[in-house]
């Protein structure tokens, strides 16, 4: 009795959560610590401190009708305004709380802006690899998603064919940098480049193309790589940002957007997106981790842990024979498998209690993703039945 478009939703249902569930059987028979399951990007590493001292001076001395009450469906002002303080700091640009709406992490605030923007047939542009929800999110508001093939040398954006697949039709593109599934950070030469492809495209067909900058990894960066600011190279962008990985909190669901004023008709979005908040069912953010991710604007997560497992599994994986690009954020390594068989190569990891998932759920076959968002005896654990997988292929 469900509807035809969700029958079709639940058979393509996650590869991803399906990993995670085998992940469960595994362990029940081999015990949890023979298991290494680099499925899911939870992250591994606690939250800040500041995050619990702050949970706890709210509920003991903020008011309990403002602390758990409604407020406007962007959220609480003094939130978002102490956010665009903090976001004007740190980048130079000039917010303020009105270009600021809380949502339910990364995942509601692409659907509250896809919810604004899109009619029925409007086309939204996005990368492969991708991350696969974009597809759901995009079909959720009868949107077409188009995927544009990856430049696999680099995993930087392939812009010759992007500029040959905008449309009359290009509502929106779809950016995420750091990335997942590659931990690729597009340079300031590709946003530049990016940048000038649209605009060119908004004159050529009179239309306004928004970019949407999906950005939950921009703070785990290594080496001390730069991730651009996308607001100052094209002035259509909107920020969609989330606290699930930056302060390891993803089962908290909060995040933003921001919705600068130089965007074409942004007094409009900024209404639509606050009407979108409340009509998707989110209402507005949850109330108590707003008033805390306020309190830790500074704060940020140990990523020493993940910096280690990527220096080990990128280095190790190497020397097995393995190839892949050296990922500069996120925390996700994209492999080539060493079958063209991606789902394959996976099944045949399992084997030796390795849980990794296809390049397929991410619009790019011949890869898989391992998520080393993990206990570092997890990386060092799996090592030998990697290099066990490499020998059945390379020997
Ligand atoms: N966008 C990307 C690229 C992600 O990797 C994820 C989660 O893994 C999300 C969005 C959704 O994040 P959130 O938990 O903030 O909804």
């Amino acid at each position: 009795m469900i509807s035809n478009k969700m029958l079709t939703l639940v058979q393509n249902s996650s590869v991803i959560r399906a990993m995670f569930e085998e992940g469960k059987r595994l362990a029940a028979i081999h015990g949890a610590e023979n298991v290494y399951d680099f499925s899911l990007g939870n992250p591994s590493v606690e939250p800040p401190a500041e995050v619990k001292e702050a949970v706890v001076s709210i509920i003991t001395e903020e008011s309990a009708s403002l602390v758990h009450g409604y407020m406007s469906n962007s959220g609480y002002e003094d939130v978002r305004d102490a956010i665009a303080v903090s976001i004007n700091k740190r980048f130079g640009t000039g917010f303020t709380h009105e270009n600021i709406v809380m949502t339910v992490g990364a995942a509601g605030g692409l659907n509250v802006i896809l919810k604004t923007l899109l009619n029925a047939g409007d086309e939204v542009i996005t990368f492969a690899p991708f991350f696969g929800e974009y597809r759901n999110y995009v079909n959720n508001f009868d949107g077409e998603l188009v995927v544009v093939a990856p430049n696999t040398d680099t995993f930087q954006p392939n812009l010759e064919e992007f500029e040959t697949r905008i449309t009359a039709k290009t509502k929106a593109v779809i950016v995420n940098t750091p990335n997942n599934p590659t931990g690729v950070i597009y340079s300031e030469e590709t946003i530049r480049e990016l940048a000038q492809i649209l605009e060119k495209k908004q004159k050529e067909f009179n239309t306004v193309i928004y970019l949407i900058s999906d950005e939950p990894y921009r703070e785990l960066v290594y080496d001390g790589v730069n991730v651009p600011y996308l607001t100052k190279y094209y002035r259509n962008t909107i920020v969609g940002y989330s606290y699930s990985k930056s302060l390891s909190l993803p089962g908290e669901r909060i995040g933003y957007l921001v919705i600068p004023d130089e965007a074409t008709d942004a007094k409009d979005m900024i209404a639509a997106a606050n009407v979108a908040n409340r009509i998707l069912g989110f209402v507005n953010a949850p109330s108590l981790i707003q008033r805390v991710v306020a309190k830790c604007l500074d704060s940020e997560v140990d990523i020493t842990v993940y910096n280690r497992n990527r220096e080990v599994l990128y280095n190790r994986l190497k020397e097995y024979g393995y190839d892949c690009v050296k990922p500069e954020g996120a925390f996700y390594l994209f492999v080539k498998t060493l079958e063209a068989d991606d789902k394959a190569f996976c099944a045949a990891a399992k084997k030796y209690n390795i849980l990794i998932v296809p390049g397929s759920s991410f619009g790019c076959p011949g890869y898989c993703r391992i998520a080393y968002c993990v206990d570092h005896k997890t990386v060092e654990g799996a090592l030998l039945g990697f290099q066990k997988l490499a020998k059945e292929y390379l020997a």
